[in-house]
């Protein structure tokens, strides 16, 4: 049996998207449904939030985290960061800081510093967005363009390093890190924009799947919403080939 590989963006897919980031937390039943996938197959989480946010909000040992969309990886104390998103650093926090003075009395809106890169939530900006925000992300971001670039998202506007990097590189980067002998099958998972970069890095024989629909996706299938991502998990679930019969299988032929 080809051994599957199970790539998991968080916001929108394992979590319905909050008007509060940090109100996206996993349930427990959810939780322990993931651990219990991840004794028989690599789970990895992957999403544009920090490495930190992300491994805190799941809260799930032993699986692989991708953070800030591909630049920050963590798998079993292997920690690796980007390093040209690490030297960016200094001038991300000072266009954020900018943004932030130009903005700091928007009631609802939120800059976050995410490390690596940096998001601007609209969500709960409460008069409709005005062209203003946008004007003056872009117009900060476009002073340092040799560094940064923007990107959007659900109601948030992604500052990220002007690097070719993406959660598709990110999936690519972990999996070298695997001893993998044979072909895996590789089943990735995502609603957002920038997981097309990931579906993109599959190919015919791997399974990807956009949450909700969007015209133009490179995902080979579709589920509806969250809940269907998790009946999908749950159905999975038992279908996966458990260790001990693998072992077993390992010994006849050897
Ligand atoms: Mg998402």
């Amino acid at each position: 049996m080809r051994d599957i590989l199970l790539f998991l963006d968080y916001d929108g897919t394992l979590v319905p998207i909050k008007k509060a980031p940090e109100l996206a937390v996993l349930r427990a039943s959810r939780r322990r449904l993931l651990e219990r996938l991840s004794r028989k197959a690599f789970v990895c989480i992957v999403s544009g939030r920090s490495l930190a946010d992300i491994q805190k909000l799941a809260s799930i040992k032993d699986i692989a985290y991708i953070g800030n969309h591909g630049l920050e990886i963590s798998y079993r104390g292997r920690e690796w960061i980007h390093p040209k998103a690490k030297r960016i650093k200094p001038v991300l926090n000072n266009v954020l800081e900018r943004i932030r003075q130009k903005t700091g009395d928007w009631p609802g809106l939120l800059v976050e510093n995410k490390g690596l890169t940096g998001s601007v939530h609209y969500r709960r900006l409460a008069a409709p967005l005005p062209k203003k925000l946008r004007d003056i992300t872009e117009y900060e971001v476009q002073l340092r363009s040799g560094e940064l670039k923007l990107t959007e998202g659900k109601k948030v506007y992604e500052i990220r390093p002007n690097v070719d990097w993406d959660k598709g590189k990110g999936v690519q980067e972990l999996i070298r890190w695997l001893d993998i002998k044979q072909p895996a099958l590789r089943i990735y998972i995502g609603d957002d924009q920038t997981d097309e970069d990931a579906f993109r890095a599959l190919d015919r024989h791997d399974i990807s799947i956009l949450v909700g629909k969007r015209q133009d996706s490179y995902a080979s299938s579709w589920l509806p919403d969250v809940a269907a991502v998790w009946k999908f998990l749950g159905a999975l679930l038992p279908m996966i080939v458990p260790p001990p019969f693998k072992k077993h299988r390992d010994r006849g032929s050897g």
